[in-house]
């Protein structure tokens, strides 16, 4: 029986992308929703920083323009409209002084393209500063794969090429039913050779998973790779934030209520810090893992990989373009790098570049000199007189996917009490949205049709 003291049908806990993407789904179906964050913005980890004209992401987002791979983005109420900027197809290795650009080609993936074409690779140029991306040709007039490129050999491209052009075409549900290992051990069974292992599937799957020593499920391993091989690599246009504020921003006026703390959860009610109890039909948790875990004990708490991310400016952009450029020597804490203001020129203001780069695992002592030094082999040119702008470290950044990984973790606990994020799901915007969907039809279920039974009431104030 609903009683006349309840203030909404359904409170979400945090209003991360999981959180928001809920709102979205029980609202269009008449659900009065309050959204509860404790932070004084929406958005969780996918937030914006704003200084001097830059737009500084505390993560190095990188989502998949694919519909196959993020088909969230799309079934997500609002987010159709989300404005993506593409990376260069495939990505830049750089490896011994020289840099190689792999798996480029322009339009999503068929299987029979992928095992003529995809993994050629071609050396840019041995002097680095004279690398350009715009002087890349076409595949067809690829030249010859010298040896020591970052794949092997012509016949280790071939293997590599027919494997993912199996995997671009495989159904995620066969995926799902392979053995599943440690990601570096499954390639190593699969026969893939070590230097096409090193020169390129680390790097790559280090950056799509924030995993560098490919720990990772080879099932979620897989996933990555087959959303890499099916659609360009992109970042949100505006910076990370752009997809939490266009949720916030379109749902009805006063669901979201930043600055809540809530400090316990049941199946009827949660206790907030500034406003006290507020009383419900059913609550969802949908913070980080951590946090979910100390409000309803028994949830698992993951391992989670740490991630920074050093932004720096400089008014002589290097000259890799819009690519994403990967170090396959691991030469320094360096995994991946962009200069994000040609991939996204809303992100600098005009004549500034910025590059953004992300260094996985724990960080060295003194990050930002590190990261330079590294940056200016990557790069090839001098970053003595580039300025940091910020340097962003999360230690709890993206929740661990070793095996066994359960992808598609409960989220529905009791009657009445529900929990979504990333950490049921993938560690990606894709599981985090995924999850809340899942999370959003079961609270539906349990609700029934009738929708709404009283209208949502401003929250009081803490007595
Ligand atoms: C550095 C980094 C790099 C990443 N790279 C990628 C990538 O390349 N591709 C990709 O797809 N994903 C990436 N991710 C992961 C992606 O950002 C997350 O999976 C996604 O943002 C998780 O969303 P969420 O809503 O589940 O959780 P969160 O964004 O963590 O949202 C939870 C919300 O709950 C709030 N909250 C917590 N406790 C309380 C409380 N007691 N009361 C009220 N509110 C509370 C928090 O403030 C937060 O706003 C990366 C993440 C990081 C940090």
């Amino acid at each position: 029986m609903l009683e006349p003291a309840y203030q909404a049908d359904v409170v979400i806990v945090g209003a991360g992308v999981a959180g928001l993407s809920a709102a979205h789904r029980l609202t269009s179906a008449g659900v009065t929703t309050a959204v509860l964050e404790a932070a004084p913005y929406p958005g969780g980890r996918m937030s914006t920083e704003k200084i001097d004209g830059f737009r500084l992401d505390r993560i190095g987002q990188l989502l998949s323009m694919s519909s196959m791979a993020y088909p969230e983005l799309r079934l997500t109420p609002s987010l159709d409209t989300l404005a993506l900027r593409p990376f260069a197809p495939g990505v830049l290795l750089h490896s011994n002084g020289r840099r190689h650009r792999a798996g480029a080609l322009a339009s999503p993936m068929s299987a029979r393209r992928a095992r003529g074409a995809l993994y050629a690779v071609r050396a840019l140029a041995s002097a680095p500063r004279a690398a350009s991306v715009r002087g890349v040709p076409s595949q067809t007039s690829l030249p010859r794969v010298r040896a020591s490129a970052p794949l092997g050999t012509a016949v280790d491209q071939a293997r590599l090429g027919a494997a993912l052009a199996r995997l671009a075409a495989s159904p995620v549900e066969r995926l799902l039913a392979r053995p599943e290992l440690p990601a570096a051990q499954a390639l190593a069974a699969r026969g893939v050779p070590a230097r096409t292992i090193d020169g390129f599937l680390r790097p790559l799957l280090a950056a799509l998973l924030c995993d560098p020593e490919l720990t990772t499920s080879s099932r979620c391993a897989d996933l990555a790779l087959r959303a890499f091989v099916s659609g360009r690599l992109c970042v949100p246009e505006g910076g990370a934030e752009a997809l939490p504020e266009l949720l916030a921003r379109t749902l009805p006026p006063g669901t979201v209520h930043t600055g809540v703390r809530v400090t316990s959860v049941a199946t009827t009610s949660v206790t907030t810090a500034e406003h006290g109890e507020i009383r419900c039909r059913a609550v969802l948790l949908a913070t980080d893992a951590r946090t979910a875990a100390e409000l309803l004990p028994g949830l698992r708490v993951p391992d989670f990989h740490p991630v920074t991310v050093v932004h720096h400016t400089t008014d002589e952009p290097p000259t890799t373009g819009t690519s994403l450029l990967l170090d396959a020597d691991r030469g320094g804490p360096v995994a991946h790098t962009a200069v994000i203001s040609q991939v996204d020129p809303s992100r600098a203001p005009a004549g500034r570049a910025l590059i953004s780069s992300t260094v996985l695992g724990t960080p060295p002592p003194d990050v930002d000199t590190a990261v330079r030094m590294h940056l200016a082999r990557l790069y090839g040119t001098s970053t003595a007189r580039w300025e940091t702008l910020a340097v962003h470290h999360t230690p709890e950044a993206v929740p661990a996917m070793r095996p066994p990984h359960d992808l598609r973790r409960p989220v529905r606990l009791l009657a009445g009490l529900y929990v979504c994020g990333d950490h049921r799901d993938t560690s990606t915007v894709q599981g985090a949205l995924h999850s809340s969907h899942r999370a959003a039809t079961a609270i539906l279920t349990d609700l029934g049709t009738a929708g709404s039974l009283h209208r949502a009431e401003p929250l009081r104030a803490a007595a």
